[in-house]
C-alpha cells in the first residue's frame, strides 16, 4: 500500500480507502485512511519539529526548498505518470502542474527571505516590526490540482518557518504521497507531514489546539464550516474558495483572435479548476459569431483519458462531482439552448463532452452557481454597466477577465471589475510572484506572491527605550 509521510517515516494506517481511475470507473490503489491516532501522531510530530526549524538560518530553509523542488523535477516523469493515472488528465496538463506549478511555487517561496523593519528611529526609541512563524500548519487540499495547490501551502509555510500537516482530498492522495516518500530522506523529520484520509481527518486538524493556522483550499460550503470550526481555537485561517469567474468580451474585440484562448481558459482540466471562465458575457454584436466559435472548438476537441496521447480533454476527476456536472447539464438544457456538448458519453468513467450553452442569463443556476467542469454558459449584454454589474453580482469574486482589441479600454473596465484577479485579453495567468487574492465569498489570505507569506507569519512590534529607566 502507498503510504503516508508522518515525523519522517512512512507510515500505514489501520483503516484504508479506494483510490478510483476517472477513465474506468477502476479501484487503481489503496492507501490509507487516516484515523484520529494518524492525524495525532502528525500533527504531534511537526509540533517536535518545529523550535529546530524554526531557529534555522533562511539560507538553511531555503536549501531544503530547493532540494524538494529538485527531487520532483528529478522524478518528474513518474510523478506526471501518477497524475495522469489519478486525475484522468492529458500528460501535458500534469507536466504543467508538476514542473511549472509545483516545482516553480517551491523555488520561489526559497528565494524569500523576512527581515525585520524598523518603523521608528530617534533618539528615545527604536521600534522594529517583526514577523515570526506560527507553529505548525494545518493544509487541506482540493482533487482539481492535488500537488499544486499542497506545495504552494507548504513552501511559504515553510519558508516562514512553520511546519507542516498536509491532509489530500480523497480522491487524488497518490501523487502526493509518492512526493512525500521522496522527500522523507531530505526535509528534517516532522517538518512536512502528509495525510491521506477523508474530511475526518479534515476536520481533525482543523479543531486541534495545536495547530496554529489552517490553509484551506476546496468549496465555499466547506469553507463556511471550517470557519465555523476554527472558532473555539481562533486558529489562523487562510480560505481559498470556489470562484465563478466572469468574461467580458468588448464590442471592438476580434473574435477570431480571441476565441481559441477563451476556450482554452474556459474548458481548462475540463472546467475544474476555481479560476476559469465560467460566466461569458459577449456585446450583442459579436454574440452569435462567439456562441458559433466556442461551439466550433469544442465539438472538435479531443475527449479521452490521459493514457491516450491525443487525449486534450480528460474526464470529471470523480463520481460525486460527475454527478454534480450533470445535475448543471440538466439545469442547462432547461434554462437554454446547447450549441455543443451536452450528453455524457456511454461507456465507463466520468466524460463529459465539453458543452456551450447560449441563450441563458443571470438568475439561472447555469450562470448564477459553478458547475467546476466542462460547461460554458454564454450570456448576451448591450451595455457595458451591465456587464461589469451582472459580473460584480455574484457572491464570488475570484478572477475575472476583460478582452478587447483597445487594451487601455479594457483595462479601465478590468478596473471596475470586483474579482481578487483580472485579466485583460488572457485569463488564470498563475505566477509564483503574483498574489492569487481572493475577495468576497472566494475566500481571504491571499496565497502567491509576497503577500502569500505573510498569511503564515504573526507581527511582532518590539518597542526599545534607549536610554535605561533611573530610580
Ligand atoms: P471540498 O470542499 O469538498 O473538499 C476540499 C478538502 O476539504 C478535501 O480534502 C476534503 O476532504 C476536506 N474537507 C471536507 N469537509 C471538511 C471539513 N468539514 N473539515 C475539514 N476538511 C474538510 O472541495 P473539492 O470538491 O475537493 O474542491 C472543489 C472546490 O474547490 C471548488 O469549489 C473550487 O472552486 C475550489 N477550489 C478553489 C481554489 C482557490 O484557489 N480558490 C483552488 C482550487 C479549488
Amino acid at each position: 500500500m502507498v503510504r503516508m509521510l508522518i515525523g519522517g517515516k512512512m507510515t500505514e494506517s489501520a483503516r484504508a480507502m479506494d483510490v478510483i481511475d476517472p477513465c474506468t470507473g477502476a479501484v487503481i490503489a489503496h492507501v490509507p485512511d487516516a484515523c484520529p491516532s494518524d492525524v495525532e501522531a502528525a500533527i504531534a510530530c511537526a509540533k517536535a519539529a518545529f523550535p529546530a526549524w524554526r531557529d534555522l538560518a533562511t539560507a538553511e530553509r531555503s536549501a531544503v526548498l530547493q532540494a524538494m523542488a529538485t527531487r520532483i523535477a528529478e522524478n518528474a516523469d513518474e510523478l506526471c505518470e501518477l497524475l495522469v493515472l489519478e486525475t484522468g488528465r492529458p500528460m501535458g496538463l500534469a507536466q504543467f502542474e508538476i514542473l511549472h506549478l509545483a516545482q516553480g511555487y517551491l523555488r520561489y517561496y526559497a528565494t524569500l527571505e523576512v527581515k525585520p523593519e524598523l518603523i521608528v528611529e530617534d533618539e528615545t526609541r527604536r521600534v522594529e516590526l517583526h514577523r515570526k512563524p506560527l507553529g505548525v500548519v494545518g493544509a487541506i487540499v482540493p482533487w482539481n490540482a492535488p500537488v499544486f495547490i499542497a506545495c504552494n501551502k507548504i513552501a511559504p509555510a515553510l519558508a516562514a518557518g512553520n511546519t507542516i500537516v498536509v491532509k489530500t482530498a480523497p480522491s487524488t492522495p497518490l501523487t502526493t504521497l509518492r512526493i512525500g516518500e521522496l522527500w522523507a530522506d531530505i526535509v528534517p523529520d516532522g517538518v512536512v507531514n502528509i495525510l491521506s484520509g477523508g474530511n475526518e481527518a479534515g476536520s481533525l486538524l482543523v479543531e486541534h489546539h495545536d495547530v496554529a493556522k489552517i490553509s484551506f483550499t476546496g468549496s465555499t460550503a466547506t469553507g463556511r464550516k471550517i470557519m465555523a470550526a476554527v472558532a473555539p481555537t481562533l486558529k489562523r485561517l487562510t480560505l481559498e474558495l470556489g470562484g465563478n469567474d466572469a468574461a467580458i468580451v468588448l464590442p471592438d474585440a476580434d473574435v477570431a483572435t480571441i476565441a481559441p484562448a477563451i476556450f482554452a481558459f474556459a474548458f481548462f482540466n475540463s472546467g475544474q479548476v476555481c479560476a476559469v471562465i465560467k460566466r461569458l458575457y459577449v456585446h450583442d454584436s459579436l454574440y452569435d459569431a462567439m456562441c458559433e466559435a466556442m461551439a466550433d472548438l469544442a465539438k472538435s476537441a479531443k475527449l479521452s483519458g490521459g493514457g491516450d496521447p491525443a487525449a486534450e480533454f480528460g474526464p470529471v476527476q470523480n463520481l460525486a462531482q460527475y454527478q454534480k456536472v450533470l445535475h448543471y447539464l440538466a439545469e442547462a438544457r432547461r434554462s437554454g439552448k446547447i450549441i455543443a456538448g451536452g450528453d455524457p458519453l456511454e461507456g465507463p468513467g466520468y466524460f463529459i463532452p465539453l458543452t456551450v450553452v447560449r441563450d441563458v442569463n443571470d438568475g439561472m443556476a447555469i450562470v448564477d452557481e459553478e458547475p467546476f467542469g466542462p460547461i460554458l454558459p454564454i450570456i448576451r449584454y448591450s451595455h457595458i454597466d451591465t456587464a461589469i454589474a451582472l459580473a460584480n453580482a455574484s457572491p464570488f469574486a475570484l478572477g475575472g477577465s476583460v478582452w478587447g482589441s483597445d487594451v487601455a479600454a479594457a483595462s479601465k473596465v478590468a478596473a471596475r471589475m470586483e474579482s481578487g484577479s483580472v485579466w485583460v485579453n488572457q485569463h488564470c495567468a498563475l505566477d509564483p510572484q503574483v498574489p492569487f487574492p481572493a475577495n468576497k465569498q472566494s475566500g481571504f489570505g491571499v496565497e502567491g506572491g509576497v503577500e502569500g507569506l505573510y498569511p503564515y507569519l504573526a507581527l511582532q512590534t518590539i518597542n526599545i527605550a534607549k536610554s535605561a529607566l533611573t530610580t
